[in-house]
């Protein structure tokens, strides 16, 4: 079982900057955790200690229920791929392949086989006799993490490892990671600054925000339930809308003085979340909660991005909806709003508001 604990875990470096503030995490057995945040917030940190490439500072990491802070990398039975590939340059891709099994002491005959169910695994059979510099990125990339899954290690670390490849290219690898994944049925811990890389690939997601953990849920508990302005903002594309606005008298009213619902909650500030894809147009003035003033917009082909602000004010919305509506520049557009997509969070401490 490669069940992994993090309990307090904390990062100072040498020049006294704390990176990590003490993070707790049980990740099950095979389970797939996404690291994400922007950038500097301590993703490679944390696998990085994880890995053993770097000394914890305080707190208890677990792999498999025992203590393992003082091992070395080797010691740990985990295999980490990088986004530059780590490849010698000077060997082919089944030499690559077969390092850490070689340096393990693995018998030869054992090794080839593995190398090569591995290698038809990944497709790579056909370019075993390459050296890295003959492969292109994603073969390279799948070479890479060949080599880590012919170790059979307890677990997977993934430090952005598709950031070095064109578009189309990572949502290919993204699928074929994210099938490998489930049918090797190892623990992961993945890293990236990408969200769709993140709400695609992770069973959990795990938002960190400049050393913190801000939210751990799956990616629809994430985009569902934000807990702070921080995630709400950070997950979703484009991203949630974010407006002032207030309880006042049991209506939650924005700054515009438009009413959008009832609310329970006392008279307070609060910002009111809504993403691009939860607002409508609507035909029939008497269903309007709130008007947009449209500055321009974007064909995606299937959706239409409208940009603009908030009637009667200069805050910032966008709205997405169905690629053949029409609207033109400067329009005012009347919007309806499904109440239960409506997110609160308070002006102060930016937590949400249940
Ligand atoms: P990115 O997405 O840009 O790779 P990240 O989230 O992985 O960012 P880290 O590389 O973990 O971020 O860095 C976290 C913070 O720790 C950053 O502010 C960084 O400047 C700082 N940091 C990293 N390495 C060191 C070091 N050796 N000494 C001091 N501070 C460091």
């Amino acid at each position: 079982m490669a069940t992994m604990t993090l309990d307090q875990i904390k990062k100072v470096y040498p020049n006294g900057f704390k990176a990590i503030h003490g993070v707790d995490l049980n990740i099950a057995d095979g389970e797939m955790i996404v690291l994400v945040g922007p950038s500097g917030c301590g993703k490679s940190t944390l696998l990085r200690m994880i890995a053993g490439l770097e000394t914890i500072s305080d707190g208890t990491l677990s792999i498999g229920g025992d203590r393992v802070n003082e091992k070395e990398p080797g010691e740990r039975d985990i295999a980490m791929v990088f986004q530059n590939y780590a490849l010698y340059p000077h060997m082919t891709v089944f030499n690559n392949m077969a390092y850490g099994l070689r340096n393990r002491g693995v018998p030869k005959d054992q090794i080839e086989t593995s190398v090569n169910e591995v290698a038809k695994m990944l497709e790579l059979d056909h370019l075993l006799t390459r050296r890295p510099s003959q492969l292109s990125g994603g073969q390279r990339q799948r070479v890479a993490m060949g080599r880590a899954i012919v170790r059979r290690p307890k677990a997977f670390l993934f430090d952005e490892p598709l950031s070095n490849l064109d578009a189309k290219l990572r949502v290919q690898m993204r699928l074929e990671i994210k099938k490998l994944q489930r049918s090797l049925n190892t623990t992961s811990i993945y890293v990236t600054h990408d969200q769709v890389e993140a709400m695609t690939l992770a069973d959990r997601l795990v938002v960190l925000s400049a050393g913190d953990v801000e939210q751990v849920g799956t990616p629809l508990e994430v985009y569902d339930t934000p807990a702070s302005l921080f995630v709400a903002t950070f997950i979703g594309s484009p991203s949630m809308n974010i407006l002032e606005g207030s309880a006042s008298g049991g209506k939650l009213a924005l700054a515009n003085g438009e009413l959008i619902s009832d609310t329970n909650l006392e008279d307070r500030d609060l910002y009111i979340g809504l993403r691009p894809e939860h607002l409508q147009i609507t035909e029939n003035p008497e269903e309007k909660q709130l008007t947009m003033k449209v500055t321009l917009t974007e064909s995606l082909g299937a959706d239409l991005l409208v940009y603009g602000t908030l009637a009667d004010s200069d805050q910032q919305m966008t709205l997405r909806v169905e690629g053949h509506v029409v609207v033109e520049d400067g329009a005012s557009l009347p919007l309806t709003i499904d109440t239960k997509n409506i997110h609160l969070f308070d002006r102060e401490t930016e937590k949400r508001i249940e």
